[in-house]
This record gives C-alpha cells, sequence and structure tokens, in this order.
C-alpha cells in the first residue's frame, strides 16, 4: 500500500476534522441565492489513495456544486483537444496575483492562467467548439464521471440559471478578451459563458471529488475502473498551475505552507492532490477573504503539521 499504516492516517484526519470544525470563521459566498442558503455548518473530509484506500469523515454525502473546481478538469481537456502549443495561444500560464474575476489581461491580451475566470472561459472556448451545446456539455460531464469512476454527477440548474442572471463581470471579461481578439476565431461568446456557467454548476459529493483528485494523484488514471481519463503529460501541467495559482490569491502563500498542487471553489469545496499518493477533498462552505474554504485551509495546515506530504518536505 502506498500508505502502510492507513488506520494511522485515519485516525489523524479524523481528529483534524474534530479539532477544525470549532471553526466558525468566514462566510458562507451569497452573490446567488442557491450557495448563500446552503448550511454554513457542513463539513466533511474524503479521501482516497491511488491504491483505493478510502476514507471519509462528516457531511461527505451531500453534494455541493463543483463551481471553480471545474478549472483544472476543463484545462486538462483543453491540453488533450489541442495540445499545449495551442491552448497556450489563447491563455497564459503565470499566476495573476490578482483576485480570481479581476478585469485584467496579461501583456500579451490573453488571461494569465485557466485557473482564474477569464481563463477559464477561454478553456471553455477550446472545449469541442464545433459541437452542439448539449453534446459539448455532456463530454465534459462525462468525463467528471469516469473521474469520479462511477461516483453520482449532478447538474444543479437552479445554480446555473442564477450563475447567468448574475453574470455581469463574466460578461465583462468575456467582451474584454473578444475585443482583444484573445478567443480562437469564430468563437461564439454567449455560448461560452453559458458552458462556462453550467460547468461550474455540476455537482457531486466529497467522496465523489476524492476520487476525481486521487484520479489525478494517480497520473490521470482512475484507481479503481483502471481507466485513462487525461495523460501522463496533461495532468503534470494541470498539478503545476493548480501549484502556482489554485488558489485564488493565497496560491503563493498556499504553496509556501502546505506545498501541494490543490483548486478550490466558492462552494467551499477544495481538491487536493498528494502526487502519487492520494486525492482529497475537504468541504466546509464559510469562505475567508479570499474566497477559500477557512476550514479547508486549517484542514491542509494541520495535515502537513503531521505528515511529510509537503512536495519538498525531505524526510
Ligand atoms: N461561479 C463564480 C464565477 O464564475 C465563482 C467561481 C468560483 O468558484 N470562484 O464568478
Amino acid at each position: 500500500f502506498v500508505i502502510p499504516d492507513f488506520v494511522a492516517l485515519e485516525a489523524a484526519v479524523a481528529g483534524i476534522h474534530d479539532t477544525v470544525k470549532g471553526i466558525e470563521d468566514g462566510k458562507v459566498a451569497d452573490y446567488i441565492p442557491q450557495l448563500g442558503r446552503v448550511d454554513p455548518a457542513k463539513f466533511g473530509i474524503a479521501l482516497c489513495t491511488v491504491d483505493g484506500q478510502r476514507f471519509a469523515v462528516g457531511d461527505t454525502d451531500s453534494v455541493f456544486c463543483v463551481q471553480s473546481i471545474c478549472k483544472p478538469i476543463n484545462y486538462c481537456l483543453t491540453l488533450e483537444e489541442h495540445g499545449t502549443e495551442l491552448v497556450h495561444r489563447h491563455v497564459g500560464r503565470e499566476p495573476s496575483g490578482r483576485g480570481f474575476n479581476e478585469l485584467t489581461l496579461n501583456n500579451d491580451g490573453l488571461p494569465h492562467n485557466p485557473m482564474i475566470n477569464s481563463g477559464a472561459i477561454m478553456c471553455c472556448s477550446l472545449i469541442r467548439p464545433g459541437w452542439e451545446m448539449a453534446d459539448r456539455f455532456d463530454h465534459v460531464a462525462e468525463t467528471w464521471r469516469r473521474l469520479a469512476g462511477g461516483g453520482a454527477v449532478g447538474f444543479n440548474n437552479a445554480v446555473y440559471l442564477s450563475e447567468r442572471r448574475t453574470a455581469d463581470r463574466n460578461f465583462a471579461l468575456g467582451y474584454f478578451m473578444r475585443e482583444h481578439k484573445s478567443f480562437p476565431a469564430g468563437t461564439e461568446l454567449t455560448e461560452t459563458l453559458e458552458f462556462y456557467f453550467q460547468c461550474s454548476s455540476i455537482e457531486m459529493d466529497a467522496r465523489s471529488l476524492s476520487v476525481v483528485a486521487a484520479s489525478l494523484a494517480n497520473g490521470g488514471v482512475n484507481p479503481f475502473t483502471g481507466e485513462r481519463i487525461f495523460s501522463a503529460d496533461t495532468v503534470r501541467k494541470c498539478l503545476s498551475l493548480m501549484s502556482s495559482c489554485g488558489m485564488y490569491d493565497y496560491s503563493g502563500e498556499f504553496a509556501f505552507t502546505i506545498g501541494l498542487p490543490a483548486k478550490s471553489g466558492v462552494s467551499g469545496g477544495l481538491i487536493i492532490v498528494v502526487p502519487g499518493v492520494m486525492g482529497i477533498c475537504v468541504w466546509s462552505p464559510r469562505l475567508d477573504a479570499l474566497g477559500n474554504s477557512v476550514r479547508g485551509v486549517a484542514f491542509c495546515k494541520e495535515l502537513v503539521n503531521r505528515f511529510n506530504f509537503h512536495v519538498y518536505d525531505s524526510f
């Protein structure tokens, strides 16, 4: 087993869950009513190793929307479809040092990276652009199903409708990029934005998301089905950008303190990848000022205090 003493890890994670549960700081996202109504007390941690050992504690079978956690998956899909060179003609790979939805582009007039809104909208424009919208969504949802290895993958239509209704900033980002001719020729802006909102409204529980993260930890192969969903090269690139850009404007600090590729979403979900070892999902809806789950970040700090999972731990 990749984790020889799994029982000790289970006990430690359950212990951290107990400790971190006491933290009630932060605020549930309320820019749309559907997120504002989520029970702030929810808290679940699920993990899955690359050799299929699993553990879950707390609210790990309530579903929530993936929101920004769709960004790394969509980025992988673009790499698989077009290759690195073409994808990065349309999106950069540097941290922006700015908020996730800030109206800003890099010096080439491109979104800074695929992990912020502008870059994620760009990635959506690159996923099966010639296909019908329904088929494009099916393609994304089917990819999530394969990554989750059979775990249920749903869609929250109310979230989608609300996202679309309150999307002024995302539309502004879209027009800003169109003005800079950043999109591939022939991109239909409204469809692209709607596709982005649909991807953000995919929902699943923490258990399934931990398997998605484990498929990334396992170089793109689902640990249970053995199916290869993404190439090792695609996953390496995605994890690199999750390391540098996955935690919004906290990414540098997170890389320093935690040292693991991760991606957070505004619903309070957080996936953490321990490459070659396991995938973890933490869900707790209260967010800090930068938009990351307060308990999610606190969990990560406790975890790396107890185990040498930081990529630069040397013993
Ligand atoms: N859906 C929201 C948006 O696109 C938030 C994305 C996120 O999780 N940060 O603005």
